[in-house]
């Protein structure tokens, strides 16, 4: 087994991070000269808390975790890329990430220069357990798996993902940004028996808060303070650290479960049209809808005002949209329009 150390660039492994003033400053609260900011007060004319101690702590306390263990992103998108600038060696290193999945493990893979290996979903969307361990070389930094995966929508056992965490030596990263609907637990509570496996979630999603870009890594302390030292100082606007805070007091519990009885209504809605082929089964906040022809059906909502996802070119996904469940009064005009589609 790899030990985090060799898996980590040398560069950043021999990185000095930035450090500001404020870092060494213990005391009451001073007379603070130290980094040129504007003395007069407007409520954002101080540089925010770089260690984001005070929301690190009110997320910690709600998702039942130590700060320690808590990376805070600008959307869990920093997250995805601070790995790859964290372990992956440009021109050299390799990831592994399975397809059809979330696009910005591509994206942030293809802008740091690093070889991204794709490996196809099985029957079902089913984990390729063997496949995804086959495709590992001594140059394998990371693998991305996504559950409950977007866009099929569908979430992974616990076990088979711990088994791929315990069986591969390098990163593995669980993107748990739909956990929130999922009948699947989350295994958050799982970083601190497996040193290598970097949980991500997000307050895109069930939380509501997609404007705001907050996203969350969840891993050993080690591989937290390596994405910390990398991450840019003041990556949380002060505006973001505080309206966080305060969305976060009121509870989505009834927004999550509102979302999950519109997603059920709407998938059984759904097989009344002559057109639908598939509607596959979803443990996120989105249908993946396979019908006859996606992109006349695409066309005809966007020509009614809905904009959906078309995945029709995706890898396994021919004939699909992806539809995420709105208010109920919008998912009534999704079927309004499909309805219209039909006659
Ligand atoms: C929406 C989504 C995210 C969220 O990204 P943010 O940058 O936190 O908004 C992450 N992963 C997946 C798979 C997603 O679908």
């Amino acid at each position: 087994m790899n030990t985090l150390e060799s898996l980590v660039r040398p560069n950043i492994a021999a990185l000095t991070p930035y450090s500001t003033a404020r870092d060494e400053y213990t005391g009451p609260l001073g007379v603070f000269l130290d980094a040129n900011e504007s003395p007069f007060d407007n409520g954002f004319n101080r540089y925010p808390d770089p260690h984001q101690k005070a929301l690190k702590a009110q997320i910690a306390a709600m998702r039942g975790i130590d700060p320690a263990n808590l990376f805070l992103g600008n959307g869990s998108d920093e997250a995805i890329d601070l790995i790859y600038r964290v372990f992956c060696e440009p021109g050299r290193d390799n990831v592994i990430a399975i397809t059809p999945s979330y696009g910005m493990y591509g994206v942030a893979a293809a802008i740091n220069n690093v070889e991204l290996r794709e490996v196809e979903l099985g029957e079902n969307f089913s984990l390729p357990t063997e496949a995804l361990l086959a495709a590992v070389d001594a140059h394998t930094k990371a693998i991305f798996l996504c559950s409950p995966n977007n866009p099929t929508g569908n979430a992974f056992a616990r076990e088979e993902l711990l088994h791929i965490a315990d069986r591969f030596s390098g990163i593995t990263v669980v993107d748990e940004a739909y956990v929130d609907f999922s009948s699947v637990p989350s295994l958050r509570s799982e970083v601190t028996s497996h040193p290598r496996l970097v949980v991500l979630q997000t307050l895109s999603k069930a939380w509501g808060m997609a404007g705001l870009r907050l996203g969350m890594a969840i891993a050993d302390a080690p591989i937290i303070r390596l994405m910390s030292m990398v991450k840019y100082p003041y990556n949380i606007n002060e505006a973001a650290l505080r309206t966080v805070s305060e969305l976060l007091q009121t509870p989505v519990d009834g927004q999550i479960l509102t979302i999950l009885a519109e997603r059920e209504a709407l998938a059984s809605a759904l097989h009344n049209y002559s057109f639908v082929r598939r509607i596959y089964p979803s443990d996120a906040n989105f249908l993946l809808v396979q019908v006859d022809d996606a992109n006349a059906l695409y066309n005809h909502l966007v020509q009614s005002g809905i904009i959906v996802r078309n995945r029709n070119s995706v890898r396994l996904c021919a004939g699909c949209l992806r539809i995420s469940v709105g208010l109920p009064v919008e998912n009534r005009q999704l079927l309004a329009a499909l309805t219209e589609y039909e006659a």
